[in-house]
């Protein structure tokens, strides 16, 4: 039976149908400039798919040409060393993707023949790929009826269908319902509920008076677009502080690698201390400078006398904002434990290691110093990567 509120009636259900028949005019009206729209190779995709988690089309645009360029196929990708995948993914964020990326090459090429498998079943037993990255591509390159459900996805969806309780289930129910409804584009209906989510169906204001769905849509029959999805309460990313060093010997600076798992994993660093959680009082600088040189000798095995300030950094990450301290600092002794390079500035040196983002305010500092970068492999390491301890960082999260 139908309910009536504020003068427009209001179905039990929506007919997906309909939701699909307006979805897909819109959608074939807009042809939104997306580079990899056209794309049909799955390999492509899957890259586009990953890359395009949690950060904006037009930011991607220029990583994606790369990327491609470099790594053109999926054996390209597998045989690169995880430093040049990391280089060209440098300054995307959530590095995790790009090492996942390249693990799964790997798992392609040894098992599938360097060709990405069909089902999504294999899709999701690869490293990294979810059940969304599952169903873009099943979709997207292989014309599957399978759902992928992102964010934008699960607004629209728990709108058009008022869900007041939007669980996994439930929105790929919704989801294969519009997909069933329009035999043979699985690819357009997943990409224009999506695009309705960041174009018209937002999280505040939804442009429900142009929206194509408006006339189906529950939500809006019952005024209740503002409660669904029910909104996820994320605390404040706490702050924490940290402290790193340019150490420098003979006109380079030293650059240790942090453990392949974990927060900005892989990627070159500075030797410094662990983030630890902000305290009332900052302590003393000399305090700082004392643990400075603590951490170079406990975690790099390296004697050397922390100077004065440099720079303070931040920088926010999905699980905390960092306050980072990078001091200067005079080699005396000692060879550093790991993987680590004393690198200078220009060709040949930092501006070949992929760095983390954060450090972009310091590497000017580097300018003067030699442009060669000597290699320094240690045969044994100090550090632990497994007990929670790492080249001066803690609690390691997936997501950075
Ligand atoms: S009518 Fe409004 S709430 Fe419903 S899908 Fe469109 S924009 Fe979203």
């Amino acid at each position: 039976m139908s309910r009536v509120e504020g003068g427009r009636p209001s179905p039990a259900r929506p007919a997906a149908h309909a939701i699909a028949r307006d979805l897909l005019a819109w959608f074939d009206a807009r042809k939104r400039d997306v580079p990899w729209r056209e794309e049909r190779d799955p390999y492509r995709i899957w890259v586009a798919e990953v890359m395009a988690q949690q950060t904006r089309i037009d930011t991607v645009r220029p990583y994606y040409h790369d990327f491609l360029e470099r790594f053109p196929d999926v054996g390209a990708l597998a045989a690169a060393p995880l430093d040049d995948v990391l280089r060209v993914w440098q300054g995307l964020g959530y590095y995790a993707r790009a090492r996942h990326l390249h693990r799964a090459a790997a798992v392609v090429a040894e098992r599938h023949g360097g060709t990405l498998p069909s089902t999504v079943e294999d899709l999701r037993a690869l490293p990294g790929v979810g059940a969304y990255t599952a169903g873009a591509i099943a979709s997207l390159a292989f014309g599957l009826a399978e759902p992928a459900v992102d964010g934008n996805a699960r607004r629209v969806l728990s709108r058009v269908f008022d869900l007041e309780a939007p669980t996994a289930e439930r929105l790929e129910r919704a989801a294969r319902e519009v997909l069933d409804a329009a035999p043979g584009r699985p690819a357009a209906v997943n990409q224009a509920v999506m695009d309705l989510g960041g174009a018209v169906c937002t999280p505040r204001a939804p442009a429900c008076a142009v929206c194509p769905v408006g006339v189906t849509c529950l939500a809006r029959a019952r005024g209740t677009q503002d409660e669904r999805p029910p909104r996820r309460r994320s605390a404040p990313a706490p702050p924490r502080r940290a402290a790193a060093a340019l150490v420098t010997r003979e006109g380079r600076a030293l650059f240790v690698k942090r453990p392949p798992e974990g927060l900005l994993g892989g990627l070159w660093d500075l030797p410094g201390t662990s983030p630890v959680r902000v305290e009332r009082r900052s302590p003393p600088i000399g305090e700082i400078r004392r643990a400075l040189e603590a951490a170079l000798a406990d975690r790099h095995a390296i004697t050397a006398r922390v100077g004065r300030r440099l720079e303070t950094v931040h920088h926010t990450f999905s699980h905390f904002r960092l306050r980072l301290d990078v001091f200067a600092a005079e080699w005396h002794a000692g060879e550093p434990a790991g993987e680590a390079v004393w690198a200078g500035a220009g060709q040949g040196g930092v501006g070949e290691l992929a760095t983390p983002t954060y450090l972009r305010a310091i590497l000017p500092r580097l300018e003067g110093l030699e442009t060669r970068r000597t290699q320094v492999w240690c045969l044994e390491s100090r550090v632990s990567t497994e007990g929670g301890e790492a080249y001066g960082w803690q609690g390691a999260s997936p997501q950075e």
